[in-house]
């Protein structure tokens, strides 16, 4: 040991700092139970400044006052620990406490030995994280200083991670907790959807992308269809569909299409009820899994509308049949049939004799009961395949499908004949009153445009039978036959 290398305190040397932590300096704990290395730490160390900062020492005499003063400073930076005090391993106790039952990872420790047979095993070195090891023979100040600083940067590194790691603890938790309350948020819409889902008045469902399988399903579906949630959830909705195929091609669309606007199909209700439904359909994520939304709704009472709308624009409002308009598009269809099936099709044109008179005399309200009555008469000799309406004022056609020119003309004299023996009585005539009919027939010719073409044929036949004398049948032959 060469004495030399310790450096005495000069009598005239200003004392060190007074103890207490201090923002600006360094905190430096020196525990040891001999005085004099706390005296010739100081001094040694009295004008040591590292980063512009000076240091500020600590002091205690034994591992005990050591843990004292440091759970009463936690911004020691660095602690030289003797290690022989109350006990042999008094200082290597304190280490111990430190790291372990404080949890200070950051102060950075030096342990200091008066016997150099005294060496922590490496082991201990290692568990403690002790930042240096020193024989008190090494306390020069060039070996402390080095000790010093190169325990201040280590400090410094840790204490930047430490700062780091809060902050990114902080944003962690701060996100956390906007995860948290975004989940919530989140939750409570999808609560809120759901009871708005629930109350409405359109029947709602959710299912799976082929349908087979339930979802969700609002009350006001489980009326219109009869089901319970349990029921519908077991059976699925292929007992829903009239028609399977509706339900199919819904669902191939919507998984196609994403989805599908208006959908006319039959459904099949409480009771077994069929009813119209317009359905609409949109493919979704539910709970995280590929879905389809179905809304549908009753629009039978809209459908008979419609019907009742279709049918009355191709009626007749004073005699019931059909009108103009249905004959043309009916007898479009007949011609189209005829021709593909090469088969025949026959028309005849009916025409009130003398009606003008019998209007004049009567007048227009018994010629209207005439009208009703003619058409009545006539409905009742046809089939249910034959296409009878009025045309217009006093004239009807009737359209013989899969019917011949000569069958065709027997169906006319029936006709005629009908008409010529019904009798229609208090309509004011003095006597019981018999309206006659003339008659024109024609069937289908190749050259025929259309009925339209077959029609002015059979009426030109008509035209033949006034002038023949009416309440007569006149036959077209066709010229191109
Ligand atoms: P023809 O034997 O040559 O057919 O003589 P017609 O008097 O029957 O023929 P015309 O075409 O001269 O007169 C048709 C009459 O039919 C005229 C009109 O008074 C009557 N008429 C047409 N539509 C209606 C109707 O809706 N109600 C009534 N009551 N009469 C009608
Ligand atoms: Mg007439
Ligand atoms: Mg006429």
């Amino acid at each position: 040991m060469d004495s030399d290398e310790y450096l005495f305190l000069e009598e005239d040397d200003p004392p060190p700092d007074d103890d207490g932590p201090s923002e600006e300096g360094w905190t430096v704990l020196i525990v040891d139970d001999d005085e004099e290395v706390h005296r010739l730490t100081r001094l040694v160390l009295r004008d040591f400044v590292y980063e512009n900062k000076r240091l500020v020492f600590l002091s205690a005499h034994s591992g005990a006052e050591g843990e004292e003063v440091l759970r009463a400073n936690d911004d020691v930076a660095v602690a030289f620990l003797d290690v022989v005090m109350e006990s042999d391993d008094a200082g290597l106790r304190l280490a111990r406490t430190i790291r372990q039952d404080m949890g200070n990872s950051k102060i950075r420790l030096v342990l200091r030995t008066g016997q150099p047979g005294q060496a922590p095993e490496q082991e201990v070195i290692l568990r403690y994280d002790i930042n240096d090891y020193r024989s008190k023979t090494e306390l020069t100040e060039a070996r402390l200083v080095s000790t010093l600083v190169s325990s201040l940067r280590s400090y410094q590194q840790i204490d930047a991670l430490e700062r780091e790691w809060r902050v990114l603890a902080e944003a962690k938790g701060a996100l956390e907790e906007r995860v948290a309350e975004r989940t919530k948020e989140l939750r409570e819409s999808e609560n809120r959807l759901r009871s708005i889902l629930d109350a409405s008045l359109l029947p709602i469902l959710v299912t799976n992308e082929v349908g087979d399988e339930i979802y969700f399903m609002n009350d006001r579906t489980g009326e219109l269809l009869g089901l319970s949630q349990a029921e519908a959830r077991s059976q699925g909705l292929s007992a829903l569909w009239v028609d399977s195929r509706d339900g199919d091609r819904i669902f191939r669309m919507a998984r196609e299409r994403g989805r599908i606007p208006d959908w006319e199909c039959r459904m099949r209700g409480t009771g077994g009820r069929e009813f119209w439904a317009l359905v609409s359909a949109i493919r979704m994520t539910y709970e995280g899994k590929p879905a389809v939304f179905l809304s549908f709704n009753d629009i039978s009472a809209r459908k008979v509308m419609e019907e009742d709308l279709k049918r009355l624009a191709l009626t007749d409002p004073l005699t019931g049949v059909g009108n103009r308009r249905m004959l043309l598009d009916r007898g479009g269809e007949e011609v189209r049939r005829a021709r593909r099936d090469g088969g025949w099709l026959t028309a005849i044109m009916v025409d009130l004799d003398h009606f003008k008179s019998v209007n004049d005399t009567l007048g227009h309200a018994a010629g209207d009961e005439i009208l009703r009555g003619l058409a009545a008469t006539v409905s009742d000799l046809l089939r249910d395949v034959d296409i009878f309406a009025r045309m217009g004022g006093e004239e009807f056609a009737v359209l013989l499908p899969s019917t011949g020119l000569s069958e065709g003309a027997r169906v006319a004299e029936r006709i005629r004949e009908a008409c010529a023996t019904k009798v229609f009585n208090g309509l004011g005539a003095d006597a019981p009153l018999i309206v006659t009919v003339s008659l024109g027939v024609a069937s289908l010719d190749a050259l025929d445009g259309g009925v339209e073409d077959l029609l002015i044929r059979a009426d030109s036949a008509l035209y033949q039978a006034k002038s023949g004398g009416r309440n007569r049948v006149e036959i077209q032959i066709c010229e191109s036959t």
